[in-house]
């Protein structure tokens, strides 16, 4: 079996499918990561957009709040504090708690920390709320703005709170109390709550102190304890006034991509977070969807591939076999033309390629006008060989003899026959008698000098005698016959003369 080497083509095949393998998976990965870097992206931009509206919302609300509480300075400043003025106060206040849905209550101290008025049905004058950091805050704190506490649980509702208050000042300067404004925590989880954050989102309101004033998830534990440890404080949200940011979560392991941002008016913080896992659920599903595909589409692809290329294989190694074949038969044909034209003793040229070349030579010298001679030779006395020596010895003569006779060969176009029997020729185109005799001479001389036994013979080897037949211009009538009989009647005369000589 012969091996035969992987053809080109099917090279070609093999490496085109490779690449094209290559490319549908490359080009999925390229994909893959866009969608990825896409998903990231907008994730990023919502945090940031929600972080943006949620800061909005606490500013105006605390606003509000404070809005409230600047009117009610100026009506305590006017209308001072007595009984009827407080009466008057405590109706406009039980109103506005109702106008406004985030407010809790509100308050007015004295400046030892008494309840004077609040938007309670009942004024309750046994309180003191001196303890309260508020209170201490503004004592302290000679400044007119509002200041936003940590957030505490109302000791009149036990609801949690946030606080906005304002000083009293009294009319030369010094400490008159404090206003109160609580904010409804339930406010800021209801707005918090219609916001679609997934399972694993989070939504944070701080103070800049870095107190967890409300968040979602809401734990209880967790309001008004200190965040500064966080991650998302401590290295964003406490240096910069708004940004991005993703965090592992230190309690949960979860990591979240972080929107956070400071409100504008007040030191207040907001951080919304989106689980990295959430936001990155549908890219997953659809990624591993596409990998399956292409990794189906792949191996459709690369059995195919795998088949053409065989298939290529088999197409050139039949072809290679079938060009051997070919190759054969050609080969055998020339040996079969060569054993048609060969005489299988002597392996001279048969009696019918000479029959042929001499018909050919003939028509060669009518055509051309040129001299054509033939010598005819016969081995001596070769019936008696054959009695001496045996049969098989008489062939292995005539083969000897027939190599003396293939040295006449001279030119192209000559041609040593075996004529039949122990009768050899040779064709000499273009050769006159002189050159004839001369080729006999050498022919006879050669068969002598390979003295080959014949102790029937006068001088005890083989010998051969040579009849020369020669033509110059040649006739169109003249015919091969009278040619060959010119030769034969010179080899009987060369016979007749002694032998072991050439006639003419
Ligand atoms: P001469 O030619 O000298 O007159 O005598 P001769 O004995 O050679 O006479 P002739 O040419 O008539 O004899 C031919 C003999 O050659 C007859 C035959 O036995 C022998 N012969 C012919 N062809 C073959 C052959 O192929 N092999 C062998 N061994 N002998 C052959
Ligand atoms: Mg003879
Ligand atoms: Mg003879």
């Amino acid at each position: 079996m012969v091996h035969y080497k992987r053809s080109s083509t099917a090279l070609l095949a093999a490496t085109f499918v490779l690449l094209a393998c290559a490319a549908i998976i490359g080009l999925d990965i390229w994909r893959t990561w866009q969608a990825h870097q896409i998903d990231e992206r907008d994730a990023g931009i919502s945090v940031t957009n929600m972080a943006r509206a949620l800061a909005q919302h606490a500013d105006d609300t605390l606003k509000e709040a404070d809005t409230v509480l600047v009117g009610l300075l100026e009506r305590l400043r006017i209308d001072g504090t007595g009984p009827a003025a407080l009466e008057r106060l405590h109706r406009l206040l039980a109103v506005q708690v109702k106008e406004l849905p985030q407010l809790n209550g509100i308050f007015v101290y004295d400046s030892q920390g008494r309840w004077i008025v609040n938007s309670q049905p009942k004024l309750d004058n046994t309180q003191n709320n001196a303890d309260r950091e508020y209170f201490i805050y503004h004592r302290d704190h000679p400044g007119d703005g509002p200041h936003i506490g940590p957030p505490v649980r109302s000791r009149s509702t036990g609801k949690w709170i946030a606080t906005v208050t304002r000083r009293v000042n009294n009319a030369d300067g010094s400490f008159g109390g404090v206003v109160l404004a609580t904010v409804d925590m339930a406010y800021f989880q209801r707005f918090y709550d219609s916001f679609n954050i997934g399972k694993s989102g989070a939504i944070l309101l701080g103070l800049n102190s870095g107190t967890i004033v409300f968040r979602r998830p809401l734990r209880e534990d967790s309001i008004g304890k200190s965040m500064a440890d966080a991650a998302i404080f401590r290295d964003h949200a406490s240096k910069n006034a708004s940004g991005l940011a993703i965090i592992k979560s230190s309690q949960d392991g979860v990591v979240r991509i972080n929107g956070y941002r400071h409100l504008e008016t007040f030191p207040l913080f907001v951080s919304v977070a989106l689980s990295h896992d959430e936001v990155f659920a549908e890219w997953r599903a659809d990624a591993y969807m596409h990998m399956v595909g292409v990794l189906l589409l792949v191996t459709g692809f690369a059995v195919m591939g795998r088949r053409m290329v065989a298939q290529i294989d088999h197409r050139s190694i039949a072809e290679n076999e079938a060009n051997e074949a070919r190759a054969q038969v050609e080969k055998l044909n020339q040996i079969l033309e060569r054993l048609a034209l060969q005489d299988g003793l002597t392996r001279l040229a048969n009696r019918r390629q000479f029959d042929v070349a001499l018909a050919r030579e003939m028509g060669r010298a009518v055509r051309s006008g040129r001299s054509l001679a033939l010598i005819m030779i016969d081995v001596d006395r070769f019936k008696l060989y054959n009695d001496l020596y045996g049969h098989l010895a008489g062939d292995e003569c005539l083969r000897k003899v027939g190599k003396s006779i293939l040295s006449g060969e001279r030119r192209a176009d000559d041609l040593a026959a075996r004529y039949g029997g122990e009768e050899f020729t040779i064709i000499l185109p273009d050769c006159d008698a002189a050159g004839a005799l001369a080729i006999a001479e050498q022919i006879r001389l050669a068969v002598r000098a390979q003295q080959i036994e014949h102790t029937a013979n006068p001088d005890g080897i083989v010998t051969v005698s040579l009849g020369i037949g020669c033509l110059t211009k040649v006739k169109r009538e003249t015919s091969v016959r009278d040619l060959i009989s010119m030769a034969d009647q010179a080899l009987y005369r060369a016979k007749d003369e002694g032998r072991d000589r050439v006639g003419m």
